[in-house]
């Protein structure tokens, strides 16, 4: 049958707030707004990959509330090859967003839901895998859960791509079962002690297969066996990068699935990834399925 993809993170709900400034410690702070969005670097991920043409399963931890029914009505508009949101007993983790005017940002992340997720269920889910699919997880589900799930995949054959974002555990002990690690310049330097290429290669002889570094507005840099090559990002004016790495991951991950060499993938996920980063938001910022289309059907070096 046809490669699939389990995109196994969390989900939440963002709630974006214009504020006058950002809060200062002993501050009753009063926004001028509130917008909510799906949020999650799973979900992000996961809408992104689905709507570059991958099959995708996104499994994600939620609690029972409002929350998570509102993302399961949310996720009902993507073409979503399988969907579980699995109740945890928990809250839907919420993301606060406080966005002053000069754009600077200050962000509160409740994941209690994403912590909850048990490494047994996890582990369930990339039972499921055979070697013609791909595991595509984030930092936001727990090192046991997410260890548990790249380990099984390894064991079906399957390819692990791993985003190491947010890094809240040590991650370095996974990098020999991934097929890919992808890092932004922050993560790549706090797990390696080194910059760009030099980082991108150390994620490599630390066991990745491949290491991709994102280097945001200066492309980025990819260390594997073959040797270590630069990419240059797609020019955009840049509105709010926010989503811009999500927008990478789940358009690499199509890519690499669809079967691309890994050059012409990295350059679908910059053009897709430079969509992003002109507009404001984060999952509304995600390029469109048409977008994605377009952009795939485009030639690509
Ligand atoms: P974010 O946290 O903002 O979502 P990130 O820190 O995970 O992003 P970056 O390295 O900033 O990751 O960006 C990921 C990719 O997005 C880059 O490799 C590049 O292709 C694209 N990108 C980011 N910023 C810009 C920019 N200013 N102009 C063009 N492309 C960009």
């Amino acid at each position: 049958g046809m490669s699939r993809l389990l995109v196994l993170g969390n989900a939440g709900i963002d709630l974006l707030c214009p504020v006058p400034h950002l809060p200062r410690p002993g501050e009753t702070l009063v926004a001028m707004d509130q917008v909510r969005a799906p949020g999650g670097k799973g979900l992000n991920q996961a809408v992104v990959a689905a709507r570059a043409g991958a099959a995708v399963r996104f499994v994600a931890p939620v609690g029972q509330d409002g929350a998570a029914a509102e993302l399961v009505a949310a996720l009902g508009a993507e073409p979503l090859d399988g969907l579980a949101l699995l109740p945890q007993d928990a809250p839907t983790d919420l993301s606060l967003l406080m966005v002053a005017a000069d754009a600077e940002n200050c962000i509160l992340s409740l994941g209690a839901a994403a912590d909850a997720l048990p490494a047994a269920a996890a582990e369930a889910e990339a039972a499921a895998l055979g070697p013609d699919d791909m595991l595509l997880v984030q930092g936001n589900l727990s090192r046991q859960a997410t260890a548990a799930a790249m380990r099984m995949a390894v064991g079906r054959g399957a390819r692990v791509l791993l985003n190491a974002a947010p890094l809240r555990w040590d991650m370095a002990a996974l990098l020999p079962l991934c097929t890919l690690v992808v890092a932004n310049a922050g993560e790549a330097e706090a797990l390696t002690g080194q910059a760009g290429a030099e980082a991108a290669e150390a994620l490599h002889h630390a066991g990745a297969g491949l290491a991709l570094v994102t280097l945001g507005a200066e492309g980025c840099v990819a260390a594997g066996r073959a040797g270590t090559t630069h990419h240059a990002a797609t020019p955009a004016r840049a509105v709010d990068t926010t989503g811009a790495g999500d927008t990478f991951c789940g358009t690499l991950a199509a890519c690499l699935l669809a079967g691309d060499a890994l050059a012409p993938a990295i350059a679908a996920a910059q053009r897709a990834a430079a969509l992003t980063v002109a507009r404001p938001g984060a999952f509304a910022a995600l390029p469109s399925a048409e977008e994605l289309r377009a952009l795939l059907a485009e030639p690509r070096a």
